[in-house]
């Protein structure tokens, strides 16, 4: 499959890792859009949220637990940082594969657009 997100997780390319665990991935983002911006992937290709189920607990708890430890390590758990993912191309999303953009370490505009 030609999904750039699977070629990380499974070593195929290389990436800034930042935490792991069973069923999670978190890896700095190329294109950084803030000081600290992380995108945190879940290891079983999904394309989107809506893939996502109310029954995979084992990545659900696992996805809350990287992002507060994501937070606590990069710094901005404090001060503040910003959750984003986006759904299908009028929401921007590019990589079809189901990730969570952590942004922070400046302030970020208050804006939904
Ligand atoms: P989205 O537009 O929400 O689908 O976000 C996709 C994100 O993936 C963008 O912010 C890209 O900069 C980032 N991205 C694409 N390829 C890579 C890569 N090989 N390593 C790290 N981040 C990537
Ligand atoms: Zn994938």
């Amino acid at each position: 499959m030609d999904c750039v997100f699977c070629r990380i997780i499974n070593g195929e390319l290389p990436s800034k890792k930042i935490y792991e665990s069973e069923h999670v991935l978190a890896f700095e983002d190329i294109q950084k859009a803030a000081p600290i911006h992380v995108l945190i992937v879940p290891k079983r290709h999904m394309e989107s949220i809506m893939e996502l189920s109310e029954n995979d607990v084992e990545t659900l708890s696992e996805l809350q637990k990287a992002i507060k430890q994501i937070a606590e390590l990069t710094g901005v758990a404090t001060n503040g940082f910003r959750l984003v993912s986006n759904k299908g191309t009028a929401a921007g999303q590019t990589v079809f594969h189901l990730h969570f953009h952590l942004l922070g370490g400046r302030d970020l505009e208050l804006t939904l657009a």
